[in-house]
């Protein structure tokens, strides 16, 4: 049976070019990167490199890159670290509805700390309101924290709009990028950002990196202690082969974003047109067109979410109902309630996520075996409805 991955927006495989840089630091530049002898020496200036690399990529200084174990050490970083060493200007910290867990945990862990946290709604898309972000900021704000990209509904936020006015404030601007990365371009400088988070399994780099932007001068408490490590920043040796992977990745898509997303812009657009013209009721959610190029999350009138996630898993077809993260969970998406998504229509919510190696064919099949599965869960659920409301089966 053939497999066919449409979850990308969980993870990506590692790609060659990328793997085949790694290769060699597990077995040869096997070096501490921070003893003085020449294997560490060796693995320090792969480091040096790949933080070139993704500064570069980001328009930043390689001083201003933390490597971190991923985007949920980078966000709780984020949020635990400025808030602690911002605390003595005030006690107010803002973010939205619809954040990845770990910024959303990372503030719950703020509020028993004391801290004052807004959760801003989102419209319908899944953008944040402005008007919502302008009333909360106050004197007493610190921090606020906005998604560039959700990983639910693909929405992109106006982060450039938002970090002027929280900049007029001079307020700290955060934002969570992973999902943004690859997607366009990312310059901190021009979206006046100071501080933000990426990972590298989400662009075809390993699981377990992840780097944190921090603007030189911005004030941010340590999160992980125990070393002298990344200037004193981030205790833990380096894991010197995933950096250099992610390094490469980063100068990967710098290369090749624009292209690549055009690829998977035009699957994900046949794939969409191709389901809206051939399925009945069926709803989008998020946003129309201001949202990530290989991501549409789609309901499926009367068809239970999770159902159709297991036929198609049964077809050889990876596709998620949300994040995974919240995915075994009964819970609806809190993305999708945030959007006041109707429950039903909530439950229903399949994410498709497409990569710049999938192809034609590959839509067609899933959009075949989709046809079948929502077909026979519909007929399954109308027997269901029949036999509980007394009608008869026909
Ligand atoms: C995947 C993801 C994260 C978490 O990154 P990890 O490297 O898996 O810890 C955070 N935020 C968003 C938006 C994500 O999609």
């Amino acid at each position: 049976m053939q497999r066919i991955y449409l979850d990308n927006a969980s993870t990506t495989n590692v790609s060659s070019e990328v793997l085949n840089e790694m290769l060699s630091v597990f077995s040869q530049n096997f070096g501490n990167s921070n003893s003085l002898h020449s294997f560490g020496r060796d693995a320090q200036a792969l480091v040096d490199t790949a933080r070139d690399r993704i500064a570069k990529a980001i328009n930043a200084e390689r001083g201003e890159i933390y490597f971190t174990s991923g985007g949920t050490e980078s966000n709780n970083w984020a949020i635990l670290g400025l808030a602690l060493a911002n605390k003595n200007k005030g006690n107010r910290v803002i973010t939205s509805q619809i954040e990845h867990a770990s910024v959303l945990e990372s503030c719950k862990k703020l509020e028993t700390l004391g801290f004052e946290v807004v959760y801003l709604p989102v419209d319908s898309t899944g953008l944040v309101s402005i008007v919502d972000l302008i009333d909360k900021l106050d004197q007493n704000t610190i921090l606020v924290s906005i998604m560039s990209v959700n990983n639910e509904v693909g929405t992109i936020q106006n982060i450039k709009t938002i970090a002027k006015i929280v900049h007029e404030k001079d307020i700290i601007f955060h934002t969570d990028a992973v999902q943004a990365v690859g997607n366009f371009a990312i310059d901190v400088k021009d979206l006046e950002v100071d501080v933000m988070s990426v990972s590298g399994h989400k662009i075809h780099a390993p699981k377990g990196i992840g780097a944190l932007y921090v603007k030189k001068g911005i004030k941010i408490d340590n999160l992980i202690v125990g070393g002298e490590q990344e200037r004193g920043k981030r205790g833990g040796t380096l894991n010197v082969p995933s950096i250099v992977g992610f390094g490469k990745a980063f100068e990967i898509l710098t290369k090749n974003y624009v292209y690549d997303c055009k690829k998977v812009k035009t699957l994900r657009d046949y794939f969409f047109n191709r389901v809206m013209n051939e399925i009945d009721d069926v709803e989008l959610n998020g946003h129309q067109n201001q949202k990530l190029a290989g991501l549409v999350n789609l309901s499926f009138a009367g068809v239970d979410g999770e159902a159709l996630l297991f036929l198609l898993d049964l077809e050889g077809i990876a596709v998620s109902t949300g994040s995974a993260c919240s995915s075994g969970s009964q819970e609806p998406s809190h993305v999708l309630m945030a959007m006041k998504v109707q429950a039903q229509v909530a439950k229903g919510a399949i994410r498709f996520s497409f990569s710049k190696s999938n192809t034609k064919e590959e839509v067609d099949y899933v959009v075949e075996k989709l046809k079948a599965s929502v077909a026979k869960l519909r007929e399954f659920s109308t027997v269901r409805v029949k036999k509980t409301t007394g009608e008869k089966n026909v």
